[in-house]
């Protein structure tokens, strides 16, 4: 699934490309991805403009010239082709939707097991809509930090781990993410999250940030062949230091350590119980 920092590369790649560029066609294949598209939906955004590319979460939101908004989200295993406009091509099975633009990009959907979506919303409306009033704060966003954290933290009863995984707290913060970010604090992924406070907080937030942030700028090395439409939208190779690695010595400095394998809220948890505390 792709998380938050595969979906930021998205949105510079979709903006390098569309961003001013005006729809001249859309084919809708399909009635539905996860919901039902909007009524309407190519004849409302044919000749509408795409101001801005902006991202809330793990959703794409693409600012029209009419004050809406089109939401994209890729779902579990949805991408986002983005290259030269086809015309007379047969499309793909799984290429659900498709978008010309007046500067002869185009942009394919495509998805095989469609959880992904789209739709349109209101501007005005979006913090309002049900799939955005829950989502909690930006980790990239200016606002997070140590004391944002442990304000959002304190009260849980819940283990640190599933309290980072929890929409309505952070966002954007996905299974492996959490756990990098977990073993670079020092953290461990069983502690209660009311306790991650202070100091430990600070650690925590300026890690996620350097996780997330670290990935991203790993994504723009691939960015040139994503615009250049092979499309490809997996995890960024990166040398994950406790993800998928059970039984390894850990990564730190000076710690002898294995890297241990749980199980929390039915989502994998790898960190090493020995610096992690
Ligand atoms: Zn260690």
């Amino acid at each position: 699934m792709p998380e938050l920092p595969e979906v930021e590369t998205v949105r510079r790649g979709l903006e390098s490309q569309i961003r001013g560029a005006r729809i001249l066609r859309v084919e809708a294949r399909r009635p539905d991805l996860r919901i039902p598209l909007p009524p309407r939906f190519a004849l409302r955004l044919v000749g509408r403009r795409v101001e801005e590319v902006a991202r809330r979460a793990k959703y794409l939101l693409l600012h029209l010239d009419d004050g809406e908004i089109l939401v994209i989200h890729l779902g579990m295993s949805g991408r986002l082709i983005v290259g030269p406009a086809r015309r007379n091509v047969a499309p793909g099975k799984h290429e659900h939707v498709e978008f010309e633009f007046d500067n002869r990009q185009g942009v394919v959907f495509e998805d095989h097991r469609r959880f992904g979506l789209m739709t349109l919303v209101p501007g005005a409306e979006i913090d309002r809509h049900a799939l955005f009033r829950h989502l909690g704060i930006e980790p990239l966003g200016p606002t997070f930090d140590g004391m944002v954290l442990a304000r959002l933290l304190a009260g849980a009863r819940t283990p640190i781990k599933a309290a980072l995984l929890d929409q309505r707290r952070v966002v954007g913060v996905g299974n492996i993410y959490a756990c990098e970010a977990l073993f670079r604090a020092g953290i461990s992924p069983r502690r209660l999250a009311r306790t991650v406070a202070a100091v430990r907080a600070d650690r925590l937030a300026a890690a996620i940030r350097s996780v997330l942030s670290e990935a991203i700028a790993a994504g723009g090395s691939s960015l040139r062949d994503y615009v250049q439409a092979s499309g490809e939208l997996g995890y960024f190779q990166h040398a994950w230091k406790v993800y998928g690695r059970e039984g390894e010595t850990c990564a730190h400095a000076g710690c002898a350590g294995r890297i241990r394998r749980i199980v929390q809220a039915n989502r994998s948890t790898f960190y090493c119980p020995r610096c992690q505390t």
